[in-house]
């Protein structure tokens, strides 16, 4: 927060506001942060989807369908695993809330189901959707056929180069991938032609929206739907470990998993909580992926947040090892979360979360994403500053995913020395 870092006083305000659960106001703000900056043109579908939200989100019929799905097809609750390896190697007390385990091998199922079941019940006759590095497509698509809803995936065209494997598994699972080719060919254009879909038939299609991103209602959505893991982890830790963890930490892309994680420990002021945003190669623009970091606020796809700009405001590209953490945006509510003081934010680059991609697999048998090993390289450090604590570290995804990246990065380069 370098240009409007709110003085002690509104600080204060906000961290009262963020404690007692007070956001999103009804106008979709967290603090200075969130809203629906949108064209006229798309207005009436997120009127209409906030109605919805407010209808459905906490009907009993509703909520007995989705925890039903997520019980016996996603696979909930996901494990809390305790990492005795890693723990005594870094000389904390680790422990690893398993969203590998769910079925598409992330936590991205929780909201795509979600939202699929929201959709059918607002009366959608198809999603369309948005993807970056496909996971969140291949998580729609399939919570798609498991509703029998028609499903159109838009994502960049030189994202379907890069992520081939992804465009496969989305098609096999009866999506219909949409090449993008207009701008930057790769998630910014993807969401612009999702979103472009959707106003031509707002009533008929819904626009189910992968991260905590976007105009209201969406950040609020999809933490509500995400935040099953941060309470299925806080009642595992309690029984487990007996207690609750000194910290929590995950790693923020657009922020779903962490906010997810985050959302029920936010009261529990004796809780230190850390995001770790994509540190990429280094701290110039172009070089990483971390707005809550390095960034500026902005609005982006309909919301104001912290963001990846130029001193005149032009998004920058961003690069990250990780695919899915390679935005130039963050969910509002981070933004407003750090700046109330509540979570710190720190990076973790390229060459750290690989190698702790490398740790996790030898120490504990658990092949984690690339994403989610950037909060294991964020909570090595933070064991070393401050040993001895009790870790809940929110392990993502599965890394299976990477294995072309992980093959180049890891296992074709000869050991230092050896030419
Ligand atoms: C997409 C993805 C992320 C980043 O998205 P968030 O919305 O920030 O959670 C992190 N981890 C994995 C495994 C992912 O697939």
């Amino acid at each position: 927060m370098s240009d409007d870092k709110p003085d002690a006083a509104t600080r204060e305000r906000l961290l009262a506001q963020a404690l007692a659960g007070a956001f999103p106001d009804a106008h979709g703000r967290y603090g200075p942060f969130g809203g629906r900056y949108v064209p006229e043109t798309l207005v009436p579908a997120h009127e209409r989807l906030e109605q919805g939200v407010a209808r459905w989100l906490g009907d009993v019929e509703f909520q007995r369908e989705y925890q039903q799905e997520l019980k016996s097809w996603v696979g909930r609750p996901t494990a809390l695993s305790h990492a005795p390896r890693l723990s005594q190697r870094w000389g904390a007390d680790i422990w690893l809330k398993r969203e590998d385990l769910a079925h598409t091998g992330a936590h991205k199922i929780n909201n795509a189901l979600g939202q699929a079941l929201l959709a059918r019940r607002l009366g959608a006759k198809r999603i369309v959707a948005e993807t970056g590095a496909g996971q969140h497509g291949v998580a729609s698509a399939a919570a798609c056929a498991r509703l029998g809803l028609p499903c159109t995936v838009y994502m960049g065209a030189v994202d379907m180069e890069r992520q081939a494997p992804n465009v496969g598994r989305m098609r096999l699972l009866g999506a219909t991938v949409v090449s993008v080719s207009s701008g930057d060919q790769t998630l910014r254009a993807a969401i612009d032609e999702a979103m472009r879909d959707w106003v031509a038939d707002p009533e008929g299609t819904y626009y189910l929206l992968g991260s905590a991103v976007g105009a209201h209602p969406y950040p609020y959505l999809v933490r509500e739907l995400q935040s099953i893991i941060g309470r299925e982890a806080r009642a595992q830790i309690q029984a487990q470990a007996g207690g609750l963890p000194d910290l929590v930490i995950a790693c923020v892309g657009g922020g779903s998993n962490a906010i997810g994680l985050f959302h029920p420990f936010v009261a529990d002021r004796n809780v230190a909580i850390l995001g770790i945003e994509a540190g990429g190669r280094g701290a110039g623009l172009g070089d990483n992926a971390a707005p809550l970091s390095f960034g500026r606020p902005g609005v982006l796809h309909g919301s104001y947040s912290m963001l990846m700009q130029d001193a005149d405001g032009q998004i920058q590209e961003t690069h990250s090892v990780s695919a899915g953490l390679d935005y130039p945006g963050v969910g509002p509510e981070h933004a407003l979360l750090q700046a109330c003081g509540r979570v710190s934010y720190e990076v973790a680059g390229d060459a750290e979360a690989l190698a702790a991609v490398r740790e996790c697999c030898e120490c504990e048998g658990i092949l984690p994403a690339i994403e989610s090993a950037h909060a294991l390289a964020g909570a090595r450090r933070w064991a070393q500053a401050q040993p001895g604590k009790r870790m809940l570290i929110g392990l993502s995804g599965r890394g299976d995913k990477d294995m072309l990246t992980l093959t180049q990065m890891l296992l074709a380069k000869p050991p230092a020395g050896v030419l």
